[in-house]
């Protein structure tokens, strides 16, 4: 039995200020026991989160595939953990698209993280160009093929199916495009890391999640939680989600 997850990704908002709206979600969190819920918050965000939010596990957003070095500007995941922080997603389609990041950092990330014991939310999600050309099916494969860590194993590693035409964009695939992608996903997973490990692994679903529509994706076949952004910066739009997943649990 796969336990949703609810995870939020502030991306680059969040001040001091807005660590109230942490403090709701904790409380949030901790009144919805049969569902997870982590926050992946900026990097300055993540000491003084991690000391108002309780229980509630507090991740980063990307890090650095090295321990340490000559890499201005980036940070690595004893850093992360030395934070407070207990996870860090990968691959996000922002950092693919902004940073020019591929499958192949996204792989080398996540083994970086896993060596420090952090928790880690990998990413894959085809461009909408690449739905429109049929190829959505075979690129999100390709990326998995070459991101999926070699000790893959659902104790530390979660995915997120978010197509990236569906991200900050207010659009979202069908239900039957979501299931879909997420069964080609649970077989892939077989595939590559056998039926023990692969059907105990979550696989979020990603891109315009929010109250409206939280419960009804949730509670389709392989989707075991949410990857959310806009909708997780505010304990308002943000706890619906998690009641969302709560009533489908
Ligand atoms: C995300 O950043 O992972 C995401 C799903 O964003 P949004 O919910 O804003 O589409």
């Amino acid at each position: 039995m796969r336990r949703k997850l609810v995870a939020g990704n502030w991306k680059m908002h969040g001040l001091r200020a807005q660590l109230p709206e942490v403090e709701a979600i904790a409380a949030a969190a901790a009144a919805a026991p049969a569902v997870d819920v982590a926050l992946c918050v900026p990097f300055t965000l993540i000491h003084p989160a991690a000391q108002v939010a309780g229980g509630l596990p507090i991740g980063a957003q990307d890090l650095h595939e090295a321990d340490q070095g000559a890499h201005t500007g980036c940070i690595s995941a004893p850093m992360l953990v030395e934070e407070g922080a207990t996870l860090t997603i990968v691959g996000h389609s922002e950092r693919r698209g902004d940073q020019h990041e591929t499958s192949h950092d996204a792989y080398m990330k996540a083994a970086a993280a896993h060596r420090h014991g952090l928790g880690v939310i990998l990413c894959c999600g085809e461009l909408e160009a690449e739905r429109a050309a049929g190829r959505a099916e075979r690129i999100v494969q390709s990326q998995i093929e070459k991101s999926l860590p070699d000790d893959a194993d659902p104790s530390w590693l979660t995915l997120a199916y978010e197509p990236r035409w569906a991200i900050g964009t207010g659009k979202t695939p069908t239900p039957d495009e979501i299931a879909s992608m997420h069964a080609i996903l649970r077989a892939k997973l077989r595939m590559m890391i056998g039926e023990a490990k692969a059907d105990g692994m979550r696989i979020l679903y990603g891109g315009s999640g929010a109250g409206g529509n939280a419960a009804h994706i949730l509670a389709l076949d392989n989707v075991d939680g949410a990857l959310v952004g806009g909708a997780s910066l505010t304990a308002e739009k943000f706890i619906p989600i998690i009641e969302g997943a709560a009533s489908v649990s």
